[in-house]
């Protein structure tokens, strides 16, 4: 308020910010989606060498039926999210992503980048609660995904209103 901005400062229509910015939030939400994919690619690999290592019982905690099933339906719901957001990146240069679409490929993957680095975050065991290993701090850093360029329950809002329910 009560600021002075000269004329060759302004950029675009001082009233329009508002506009401004719903504009760009396809964008935005589409630009989350890729980093929740990189991120849950990420965490899967860290998780993946962790595994690899660790002896539990006298064998690598990768043998356990338990840790390959996990690992096998991150890798899966990986690959899906990969497709899709891939999709979307095609329709946004042809300038056709919706709203709506962005709003579902936020929503897939930043709850999926949840349930990768929690999973991860288990299956290295106590080391998976301690900043010295990545998957911790992947942890933490993932959770703001489900909350910032609006959270999982607005993207279900802008879902279900294209859905005309
Ligand atoms: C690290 C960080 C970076 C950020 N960066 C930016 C940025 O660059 N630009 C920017 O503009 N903002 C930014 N934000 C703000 C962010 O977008 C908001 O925090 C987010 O949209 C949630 O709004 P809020 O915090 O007001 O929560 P609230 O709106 O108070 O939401 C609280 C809870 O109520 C739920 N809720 C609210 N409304 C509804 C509804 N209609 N139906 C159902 N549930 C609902 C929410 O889903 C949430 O669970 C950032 C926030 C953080 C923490």
């Amino acid at each position: 308020n009560e600021v002075k901005v000269p004329k060759e400062n302004l950029l675009g229509d001082a009233t329009g910010g508002f506009y401004y910015l719903m504009n760009m939030l396809a964008q935005e939400r589409l630009t989350n989606a890729c980093g929740a994919v990189a991120g849950a690619e990420a965490a899967l690999q860290v998780t993946i060498d962790y595994v690899r290592e660790r002896k539990a019982f006298d064998r690598p905690i990768s043998h356990f039926q338990n840790t390959r099933f996990k690992l096998a339906e991150m890798r899966t719901q990986i690959d899906v999210a990969q497709v899709f957001v891939d999709r979307c990146v095609m329709d946004h240069n042809q300038k056709k992503l919706t709203p709506e679409v962005a709003a579902e490929a936020k929503l897939f993957t930043t709850e999926l980048l949840g349930r990768v680095v929690d999973e991860g975050v288990q299956l290295h065991g106590g080391w998976g609660y301690m900043w010295e290993y990545p998957i911790c701090k992947m942890y933490a850093n993932a959770r703001i995904q489900r909350i910032f360029a609006g959270t999982s329950e607005i993207m279900k809002e802008i879902i279900s209103r294209g859905m005309k329910l």
